[in-house]
């Protein structure tokens, strides 16, 4: 069987301009990157957010992420080619750009797989467009300025020791985690405590993600948090007038970049946060520029429903201009099975009670997407292991909730391998039912916006603080920064803070850990259990597999 990375190299891309004129676009307004990427500039963008029209948006999301394989990534991009080919449908893919911390560690890229995948595939998951680079260059700047700052004279009176603003690398390196800036002699800077966050959760890609143009994006780089002063008073980045240079080292990441799948659907692969931690969607630039360009616009939200997809539902569509017409819960038989079992050992054989079990956490997931009041279908990823009885087993247990449920094979049949399922999607985006409700509402203060995630969509019992989350809270009271909404980092593997729990565990406890204000992102980032923002690199890191030939050609990434 040929990997992701072959098939994608023998892929015939056509010129970026022609995709371009799929959607309506003239060469006049890219900014081509070589023959197959390209920049939206900025009179196209302004000209475009103007048009009027919006097109309907199709959330995908998943089951929570096992090592058995979702394929979130490969049904958004297969759908939407179903949806542009066999449907012939105006359509946009808007996906986030894949960090190069996970594709040389555990986790690989971000460009789908077999035939349904967005190309070209390596400098997608390497360096793109740049856009990544941008950040850490600006994540990293900022920190030095500030701490040129404070060299210099400081006469804010910040506290080195209270800077809570990170530097940045887009790299899994845990030795990064904690460090000491500024040693040896007073030539070298004020000595204090500094740490690396992986680019892609930094604050700045967050508002590289949500702000909608240049003016917007220099405003939130001035609201950002950097510390405290030593009488305890906040310091943002505009006291400090920093926001004009950092915006100008990320304007150009700013504009969304066009490229096209496979089947040359095209698409937008723009920014990238990690949706623990983060946000976990795609810029709102590229998913508004998409709707006011195509008639379905495709977008994924990062890990499972209770991650990205809560996210999106209660934070990223309150700045899009369209919220969600339908969302599609994607599900494997595999996936199901490991929720049941804990294992990958046996996942090639057939287990009807397996899956029976496992399907509890596919129906918490799916019945919260419906909670949402965003009508939701439930997509099956075929798998060659799957047996006819557990696919007719996994649909017959969703359709009895009232949920539709229909196995695809785009992975190894691209757009043919599920025409049904485009069109029931497209039925159920223009259905008219979607009626957004989100979980809090704004005015909620901070635990209560916290408690009723956890209860509605995590099924907690309970939530506990720290004695530092209670501090961390008090000081957001104090400075009237504890309204915004919140965004809580939980592991992927579990609704609960366990990454051990599986399946759809209730009567449990979610224990925060702690809160940080993102004043420019405009949320709050409540910890639980023991999530990272500097991921660390496993024992047989992806790296150890990628190789380059004296052509320039790559293998090994997936
Ligand atoms: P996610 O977005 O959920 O992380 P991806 O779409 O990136 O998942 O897929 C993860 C990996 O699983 C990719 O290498 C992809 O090729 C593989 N994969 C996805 N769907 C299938 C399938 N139906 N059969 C075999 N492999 C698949």
């Amino acid at each position: 069987m040929k990997t992701d990375i072959q098939i994608a190299q023998e892929a015939h891309a056509l010129p970026i301009k022609e995709i371009a004129a799929k959607v309506g676009l003239s060469e006049n307004d890219l900014e081509p990157y070589g023959f197959d990427k390209a920049k939206i500039n900025w009179q196209a963008i302004n000209k475009t957010m103007a048009n009027g029209h919006l097109g309907k948006l199709i959330l995908v999301t998943s089951i929570s992420p096992t090592p058995a394989g979702e394929g979130k990534s490969t049904i958004t991009i297969g759908l939407g080619d179903a949806i542009n080919n066999q449907l012939h449908q105006k359509t946009m893919i808007a996906l986030r750009e894949p960090s190069m911390g996970p594709v040389f560690g555990l986790k690989g890229g971000a460009t789908g797989g077999g035939q349904a995948q967005v190309i070209p595939m390596e400098d997608i998951n390497l360096h793109f467009t740049g856009d990544m680079h941008a950040l850490t260059a600006a994540i990293d700047t900022l920190a030095a300025l500030v701490d040129n700052y404070i060299y210099q004279g400081n006469e804010i009176g910040l506290d080195p020791n209270r800077i809570v603003l990170k530097r940045g690398i887009d790299v899994n390196d845990r030795s990064l985690r904690n460090i000491t800036v500024g040693q040896g002699s007073k030539f070298n800077g004020v000595e204090h405590q500094s740490s690396f966050a992986i680019t892609v959760a930094n604050e700045l890609m967050a508002i590289l993600c949500l702000a909608t143009d240049i003016d917007d994006l220099k405003k939130r780089i001035g609201l950002m948090l950097v510390g405290y002063t030593k009488d305890d008073q906040p310091v943002f980045v505009k006291d400090l007038k920093f926001e004009g240079a950092i915006a100008a080292l990320l304007s150009n990441a700013l504009k969304p970049n066009l490229v096209q799948t496979i089947e040359h659907t095209p698409a937008l692969v723009h920014g990238g946060p990690f949706a623990n931690i983060a946000h976990g969607a795609n810029t709102v630039m590229a998913t508004n520029l998409a709707l006011h360009l195509s008639d379905y616009t495709l977008t994924e939200a990062g890990f499972g429903s209770d991650l990205g997809g809560q996210k999106f539902m209660d934070f990223v569509s309150k700045h899009l201009e369209r919220k969600p017409d339908a969302s599609v819960v994607v599900a494997t038989v595999r996936a199901l099975k490991y929720q049941a079992e804990g294992t990958t050992d046996h996942l090639d054989e057939e287990n009807l009670a397996a899956l029976r079990t496992g399907f509890k956490n596919l129906e918490q997931h799916m019945n919260n997407m419906r909670n949402y009041h965003v009508p939701v279908i439930v997509l099956i990823n075929h798998f060659t292991t799957d047996t006819p009885a557990e696919l007719a087993l996994l649909q017959k247990l969703v359709k009895e909730q009232g949920i539709d449920a229909i196995v695809v094979d785009y992975h190894e049949q691209g757009s043919k391998g599920g025409v049904e399922a485009a069109k029931a999607v497209v039925d159920l985006a223009n259905s008219g039912q979607a009626q957004l409700e989100t979980t809090y509402s704004e005015s909620d203060p901070v635990k209560t916006k916290i408690e009723k995630v956890a209860k509605k969509i995590y099924h907690a019992k309970d939530v506990e603080y720290s004695d530092k989350a209670e501090k961390d809270i008090q000081e957001l009271e104090k400075i009237g920064k504890d309204k915004l909404p919140v965004i809580i980092a939980k592991t992927q593997y579990s609704f609960t803070d366990n990454q051990k729990l599986l399946g759809a565990p209730t009567d449990f406890t979610l224990h925060v850990k702690g809160a940080s204000l993102k004043n420019g992102a405009g949320f709050i980032v409540i910890t639980t259990g023991h999530v990272l923002d500097m991921p660390g690199l496993p024992k047989h890191p992806a790296a150890l597999d990628i190789d380059v030939d004296n052509n320039g050609k790559i293998s090994g990434l997936f």
